[in-house]
């Protein structure tokens, strides 16, 4: 991620192998523990991403309100890169009057963003996936117009290895990349963006400048 050198550390529970970086905060899973495309897919499909699962909506609300609202009025146009099965975040903004596309590599795969650029660039729960996170970020600031906002939800490790390997996030066989708001710093400094705000949990914003 930054070039510099990343420890290694091992988890007891299924032996994998996740590095850290100290400088960017980034812990990423031993390329070889990652899991196929095939296996990936039936993971998703357990998920319960829908409107009728209130406990989703809630988290999408709240998501909503810190790191959307308060830029809210410069928004005319969306992308929800990665919405997953039940696109109910594009809902959610189609209903505040946003116009939203959506993409999502397994099942909305039609790169509809191709030749357009955005206002805002919703992504949730999607960075624990990615091999190559500045790589996706980099492709995603292409698609933003000047002064627009890119807005990520995934989950902050803890930053401990101990509650590393206790913490429930990592269990999902396909999340590989983990984060701290300083990692995300250290990519937006590479890439011409800029931090503009984050949480002590799990969503920040980025903006293209
Ligand atoms: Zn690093």
């Amino acid at each position: 991620m930054c070039y510099s050198s990343a420890y290694p550390f091992q988890d007891e529970k299924f032996q994998h192998t996740y590095y850290y970086c100290q400088n960017c905060e980034f812990i990423f899973l031993d390329e070889k523990h990652i899991v196929s495309s095939k296996k990936e897919v039936e993971v998703y499909e357990r998920h319960d991403n829908n409107f009728q699962n209130k406990g989703y909506v809630k988290m999408f609300e709240r998501f909503i309100e810190s790191n959307i609202k308060p830029f809210e009025d410069k928004l005319k146009t969306a992308l929800d890169f990665g919405c997953g099965p039940g696109p109910v975040l594009a809902e959610m903004l189609r209903q505040r009057g946003i116009e939203v596309d959506i993409y999502d590599l397994y099942f909305y795969p039609e790169k509809v963003y191709e030749h357009k650029s955005y206002d805002l660039i919703t992504s949730t729960e999607v960075f624990e996936h990615l091999e190559d996170p500045v790589k996706t970020t980099k492709l995603l600031k292409t698609h933003l117009n000047h002064g627009g906002y890119l807005a990520i939800m995934t989950r902050f490790h803890p930053r401990s290895t101990i509650e590393f390997n206790k913490w429930f996030y990592r269990i999902d066989p396909t999340h590989i990349a983990f984060y701290q708001p300083k990692t995300f710093e250290v990519i937006a400094d590479k890439l011409g963006m800029k931090l503009v705000q984050y949480d002590s949990t799990d969503s920040l914003v980025l903006k293209k400048i």
